[in-house]
């Protein structure tokens, strides 16, 4: 571990512990789970959240524009493009004041001015050893959830390595065990918690420290499984002690937020609150510090609108696009529930469009091209003919845009259940999901640093 110079002043330990009150009924149970999917695995919380709504399926987060507020773009291929812009974030004036109330911290060299601080790191998450392997979903889905609004370069990743579990000697403890830029995470009844790591209240606890022998930030969070349940519960905690990890100490009421401690694990997290997602972005955009602590001057948050521009795509039943605002990128896919799994010998293949936008919100689209193998449930997906247009605005006809890099991106697939994710090719995370009970139609998001779209299909093999 190198050793960073800092500057004393910057020295910070923060230990966050929070008593829990838990409503009777915790909430929306499983319901955020995809049904009948295999469980997630680390290497898929960079993946999209994949959710079962009451219409269908969703790939991303919660951003599929309803055709009302749109209007029609024009057609691509087969599919019908839509546009429109829809206030549906968070106003300059409710990320400020959330944000503001988040500035607790302090530091004796510049006592009364309000600090705000970032996991200035790409943070790591690892699970502890000695967690059972079915809150690994939990963990994966929740990290996805909160990755969607995170800048790409800031997403968490999970280590397929467990975290060790100190052995209880000072000298762990001394030498500070957790690595810079990793947040360890368990999910266990507080008696098998290192004694050194219990807080003073039973429920949860994290501890986040920044500068210290490791030279950058690193956080553990510990949640008491003799009180908190699997499922709804277990992510909204999870949710609620990994915010504070990236920085939000305060506890917040009267806005619907994973850092209410009034009412949070009363609404399913299914997606991340609006407030959220918004701040969260915020943060990670206009108030990061080199040192990942800094003055807060909520002006700092500069130009900011609550209103995303939205592009659409429908094809039959099959629906894709994606949200800009503020620069964050959000792309979804929606379609019908699939049968279970994908079977059958010989090939299949899906074909359609992609449309998004590149990592400065200019309109993006291309054709989509999907062939799997049935008997290895292996497949390759390609993007091709990809050209953008202005910023945020409706793309015009097939050839009338910019060629976007070559003009292609390449994916080998794997199928898992009724889902697929990349194995390899470009960079950049797929994340896809067969739809209808055919597996007539096929849609998903390809999410990378330089650009963000939806995209789906139809099968005609
Ligand atoms: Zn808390």
């Amino acid at each position: 571990m190198q050793n960073r110079p800092f500057p004393a002043y910057l020295a910070f330990t923060a230990l966050l512990s929070f008593a829990l009150i838990l409503p009777g009924c915790g909430g929306g149970g499983d319901e955020s789970s995809f049904s009948g999917q295999p469980a997630l695995t680390p290497a898929q919380a960079l993946n999209a959240p994949v959710t079962q709504r009451g219409d269908g399926v969703q790939i991303g987060d919660d951003v599929r524009s309803s055709l009302s507020d749109l209007s029609p773009a024009g057609q691509h291929g087969g599919v019908a493009i839509s546009t429109g812009r829809v206030r549906d974030g968070e106003s300059s004036e409710r990320v400020k004041d959330f944000l503001t109330r988040q500035a607790t911290g302090s530091s004796s060299w510049d006592p009364g001015t309000p600090y705000i601080s970032t996991f200035e790191q790409k943070p790591t998450i690892q699970i502890r050893e000695t967690t059972s392997d079915r809150y690994v979903d939990d963990v994966i889905r929740v990290v996805q959830l909160i990755n969607a609004a995170l800048p790409y370069d800031k997403r968490i990743s999970v280590s397929p390595e467990r975290a060790v579990h100190p052995s209880g000697n000072e000298e762990d403890y001394q030498s500070h065990y957790i690595p810079a830029g990793h947040i360890y995470v368990g999910l266990g009844s507080q008696n098998t918690w290192p004694p050194e790591e219990r807080p003073p209240v039973t429920v949860a606890g994290v501890e986040y420290s920044i500068g210290g022998p490791s030279g950058g930030p690193a956080s553990y969070i510990w949640i008491n499984t003799n009180i908190v349940r699997r499922g709804n519960q277990a992510r909204a905690v999870l949710a609620h002690e990994i915010f504070h990890a990236l920085g939000f100490y305060a506890h917040i009421q009267g806005y619907r937020t994973v850092m209410n401690t009034g009412n949070y694990v009363g609404f399913p997290i299914t997606y991340l609150p609006q407030i959220d997602t918004d701040a969260l972005y915020a943060l990670y955009t206009r108030f990061t510090h080199e040192y990942g602590f800094r003055p807060f001057d909520a002006n700092d948050l500069g130009p900011w609108t609550d209103t995303s521009f939205h592009l659409r795509g429908d094809i039959e039943d099959v629906s894709f696009g994606a949200s800009s605002r503020n620069g964050l990128i959000q792309p979804w896919a929606h379609g019908p529930n699939p049968s279970t799994g994908l079977s059958g010998s010989g090939n299949a293949s899906w074909s359609g469009r992609l449309l998004g936008f590149t990592f400065e919100s200019e309109s993006l689209a291309g054709t989509a091209d999907l062939t799997v193998d049935l008997a290895t449930l292996t497949g390759q997906l390609d993007f091709s003919g990809l050209e953008y247009w202005g910023v945020n605005t409706a793309p015009g006809p097939i050839g009338s845009g910019t060629m976007w890099n070559d003009g292609d991106l390449g994916y080998s697939v794997v199928v898992r259940g009724d889902t697929f994710t990349q194995t390899g090719g470009d960079a950049g995370e797929v994340t896809g999901v067969f739809f209808g009970t055919q597996h007539e139609g096929m849609g998903g998001v390809v999410e990378r640093s330089d650009m963000s779209a939806g995209f789906g299909g139809t099968r005609f093999h």
